[in-house]
């Protein structure tokens, strides 16, 4: 056997447009130089040694790598399938998604200024926003995002950054992407999106007007509920250098296991996501016919509000149905508890079907009026559809269902 052989490389194109499903596949990673290995090695390593003084990245001599904080080749290779994948020429990993948004905060608010978010988001976001960066003089306005001139209205000399979530988490309000864009433009505000909920796989921000498309990769990414992991994906080479000083600073790379597993979640989201689509239409359809259940939000769904929009913006509906029990907290703790195969946890995006109470549990942090102003009812249940069978998901929902019929009959 030759163990340093240099493996043979062929770079030419496939095809000159090849389908998301082989990017996510191959991700623009050949096989390993020296070996041939089919996935590139875990470089588990805090530390690479230099061939001589000088030779830090940028300099143009030695090696690119230096300490696993700065970059690491197993994360670089995740940063190279996500950037691929996202049609975007750069992406930064981190090791989780509010590290990714925090970085992002800190590059953006370089020297202070002014947040626009909107008004329904991750509670952790609000979070950062509220209760670390605020103190600290960031100013924040709340906007419902989904009306792109009250967007406008917000800007202010002082704004840098926009951050939009869509679908939001819980409700899955939609924001009209190509209108905010179309809103900022004039505005040197920095537009991100939060594509955790839909993944580039079935919505790209980036081709309707973002700047920054934000991930937690924990979620459908790697989906498999066995890492944490955030990313940025962006074009601007300045921003770019900005987001790596902060992660170096900080330390919020994501660690080269992480990575490794995160990329082979990658593989084979585009797949992953079609079911989880097909199965949460299917059971949103489901739970509209139920008399315990008050409203659906699901963005296919032909009751959802702003339906035009998703068939426009998204390729799917998504993994994703909210839904309001008649009966408030009383009927939703009763319904948890009643559930058998379908698990109460904070999470969303894997293959385990996964339940949340948002007001008691993401949200519990929003203050309960912004709670309520924003449609996170009591009674929300957050269903993140898995990887099951739908009719195996239906009989427990089924079950749940009939078991909180006394607290919807009060
Ligand atoms: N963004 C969205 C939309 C989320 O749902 C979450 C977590 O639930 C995050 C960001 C934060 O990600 P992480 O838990 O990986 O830090």
């Amino acid at each position: 056997m030759t163990a340093h052989r240099q493996h043979p490389q062929d770079d030419r194109p496939i095809h000159p447009e090849p389908a998301l499903a082989t990017v996510g596949v191959h991700g623009g990673l050949p096989p390993e130089a020296v070996t041939g290995a089919i996935l590139p090695p875990i470089f588990q390593t805090t530390t690479f040694v230099q061939e001589g003084v000088g030779g830090s990245p940028g300099s143009g001599a030695g090696n690119a790598y230096t300490y696993s904080r700065a970059h690491n080749p197993t994360v670089t290779a995740l940063e190279t399938a996500l950037a691929a994948f996202e049609g975007l020429p750069h992406a930064r990993a981190f090791a989780t998604g509010m590290a990714a948004i925090t970085t992002l905060a800190l590059a953006a608010l370089d020297g202070g200024g002014h947040v626009v978010c909107s008004d329904v988001v991750y509670g952790g976001t609000v979070r950062l926003l509220d209760r670390v960066l605020a103190p600290l003089g960031v100013a924040v306005s709340y906007v419902d995002t989904a009306d792109a001139e009250a967007v406008a209205a917000a800007l202010r000399d002082e704004t840098k950054l926009v951050l939009v979530e869509t679908p939001a988490n819980p409700t899955l309000k939609l924001t009209d992407l190509a209108a905010v864009a179309a809103a900022t433009r004039h505005h040197p505000a920095l537009l991100a999106v939060d594509n955790t909920f839909l993944t580039a796989a079935l919505q790209r921000p980036a081709e309707h007007g973002a700047d920054v498309v934000v991930y937690s990769t924990t979620k459908y990414v790697e989906g498999h509920n066995s890492t944490l992991g955030g990313a940025l994906a962006l074009s601007d080479r300045r921003l770019l250098e900005r987001v790596d000083l902060v992660r170096k600073t900080t330390g919020s790379i994501q660690s080269p296991l992480q990575a490794w597993l995160t990329l082979k979640g990658l593989k084979t989201l585009t797949l992953r996501m079609e079911r989880h689509a097909a199965s949460a239409a299917e059971i949103a359809d489901w739970l509209a016919g139920r008399r315990e259940v008050a409203n659906v939000h699901y963005p296919f769904h032909r009751s959802f509000a702003q339906r035009e929009l998703a068939l426009r913006q998204q390729a799917a509906g998504g993994g994703i149905v909210s839904f309001e029990l008649v009966g408030g907290v009383a009927a939703a703790e009763r319904f948890c508890a009643a559930l058998r195969l379908c698990r109460l946890a904070e999470t969303l995006g894997a293959t385990e079907t996964l339940v949340t109470h948002p007001a008691t549990m993401t949200h519990g942090d929003v203050p309960a009026e912004r709670r309520r102003a924003t449609g996170i009812g009591d009674g929300l249940i957050r269903l993140s559809v898995g990887l099951e069978a739908p009719r195996d998901l239906v009989a427990d929902l089924d079950a749940a269902l009939t078991a909180c019929q006394r607290e919807v009959a009060r």
